[in-house]
């Protein structure tokens, strides 16, 4: 398998070179030539446990792997750093089957990827980088930035340098980040939002006399953003996993359609589902859930893409994103591999800020619905959900709950449907509670952690108990220019 360009630079690359790269050389993305179909049939797949089934699947785009290498990957990503063996299982609640893909060190769905694209890199680096060592960044809005540093915290040969907002994120998720250990981690606010601090990641790797100057010192640049088709592919494998678990409980025959909602931001995580969908697992409508930041929303209704917009600064902020990347990697499939025009359309969202696609571009956004959720309807539906089930969900999860009761009460499809549950609610304790009453308006986000735990009886989730009495590491903030200055300084070059 190979991979090349969304924008059209013609060189091809191994998987081991993309994930290593990151990002290819004229600023596009990495898509694979093909997308494989699965030569197994889902009945046989049905008995996979989750190791199993990553092997299956991702030995398919990761084909210059040796058998031992995946395995190796595998095998470490997905272990007792998840609090279930079931790694991502499948909840039935309200009238929905919710895929709760937080089980992972930091209780939201970034480890599933996170947790093996360390491995990847450093299998695929000792290939292509010989004695260079790799400095990871990563732009987050939020939940990327901790299951980063955490997969690559003391990973040999490796530094990760991670940007957030420094007020475009909760308070947890802040303190995840700041108390990061580890002597190759480096955790940096910008007074700016996500798009600033992706834009200005991106702008650093395109940067061709940065990257020499660190070429010298043997260091390269890699991204553990969903760009990386390191942390995409990982990610195709729980929809067919979600699916097999619903065949296994004989919620579904196999073989029968589902929908899927996704929660979206960069659009990696629907990406992936449609990925899977492609490769032939029954997916009949692909709903992408958006906050109040409805850009995309507005794309798949109507084939414009408007990134020209107030910012909005929402409760479920790890959606709080006006530029998904990763949406460049749809127009690729939806264009059949029209370059040209992909670049066409990136280079008017650059200067322009918004870009329409042709008709037959838009004829193929059909497997997708559009739907959002405002902030308020966000609140119902975490309330709603817990008064039907007991069962909490957190902001993004609800946004994507709101968006799929939308669907239905449009078209009356009844197909049963797994909703993508990205975080675990104590990761967002304010917003969360706040639905559930105003009572708790006087605790503090790690007070609610207690009140959480009472309400629902579900223990405080390792990765966030006791955070706020940990220590703070990471103090630094930068003007969204100077980012580049707060890497040299770091690296010395
Ligand atoms: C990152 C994130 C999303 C958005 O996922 P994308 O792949 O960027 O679309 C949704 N919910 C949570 C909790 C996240 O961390």
């Amino acid at each position: 398998m190979y991979y090349k360009s969304t924008r059209g630079y013609s060189k091809k690359y191994l998987s081991k070179e993309a994930i290593v790269k990151g990002i290819a050389e004229d600023g596009g993305l990495f898509v694979s030539e093909c997308i494989p179909k699965i030569d197994k049939s889902l009945f046989e797949l049905k008995n996979m446990d989750y190791k199993q089934l990553a092997y299956f699947i991702m030995n398919k785009f990761f084909d210059d792997f040796k058998e031992e290498e995946l395995k190796y990957c595998i095998d470490r990503a997905y272990d007792e750093k998840f609090d279930t063996e079931i790694i991502a299982p499948v909840n039935k609640k309200a009238g929905a089957y919710f895929l709760e893909l937080y089980h992972g060190p930091t209780i939201a769905f970034k480890d599933m990827a996170l947790s093996i694209l360390p491995y990847l890199l450093k299998v695929a680096s000792k290939q292509v980088l010989e004695d260079k060592e790799i400095v990871i960044l990563t732009a987050t809005s939020g939940d990327t930035g901790k299951a980063a540093l955490e997969g690559f915290a003391n990973v040999e040969g490796t530094k990760i340098v991670v940007f957030f907002p420094e007020n475009g994120v909760s308070k947890v998720q802040k303190m995840q980040m700041v108390t990061q250990e580890g002597d190759n981690t480096y955790v940096i606010g910008i007074n700016g939002n996500f798009d600033d601090a992706q834009t200005g990641v991106k702008n650093i790797f395109n940067d061709k006399e940065f990257n020499k100057r660190a070429n010298e010192k043997k260091y390269v640049f890699s991204s553990a953003n969903s760009i990386n088709i390191g942390r995409l592919i990982p990610q195709v494998v729980y929809y067919f996993y979600a699916y097999l678990q619903m065949c296994k409980k004989e919620e579904i025959n196999c073989g029968e359609n589902i929908n899927v909602v996704v929660p979206t931001g960069n659009f990696g995580n629907i990406l992936a589902a449609y990925i899977a969908k492609e490769m032939g697992l029954p997916i009949d409508k692909l709903i992408c859930a958006s906050n109040d930041n409805n850009v995309l929303y507005d794309f798949i209704n109507t084939g414009v893409y408007d990134k020209r917009r107030e910012f909005v600064t929402t409760i479920s902020p790890s959606m709080d994103i006006l530029v998904s990347s990763n949406l460049e990697r749809l127009l690729y499939f939806i264009s059949e591999g029209n370059v040209k025009d992909v670049k066409e359309y990136m280079e008017l969202l650059n200067g322009e800020g918004h870009y329409n696609i042709n008709n037959q571009m838009k004829d193929r956004l059909k497997d997708f619905y559009g739907g959002f959720a405002s902030e308020e309807e966000t609140y119902k539906c975490i309330k709603e959900v817990f008064s039907a089930d007991n069962y909490l969900i957190d902001t993004h999860t609800a946004v994507a709950y709101c968006a799929y009761e939308k669907y239905k009460n449009e078209t009356g499809d009844n197909t049963k449907t797994v909703i993508a549950s990205t975080a675990s609610p104590f990761k967002f304790t304010r917003s969360v509670m706040k639905a559930i009453s105003n009572e708790y308006d006087k605790f503090d986000e790690f007070e609610l952690m207690d009140k959480m735990e009472e309400l629902t009886g579900i223990k405080i989730p390792n990765g966030v108990k006791d955070i706020d009495k940990k220590k703070i590491k990471h103090k630094t903030v930068c003007e969204k220019e100077n980012m580049d200055k707060e890497i040299a300084n770091i690296l010395n070059i």
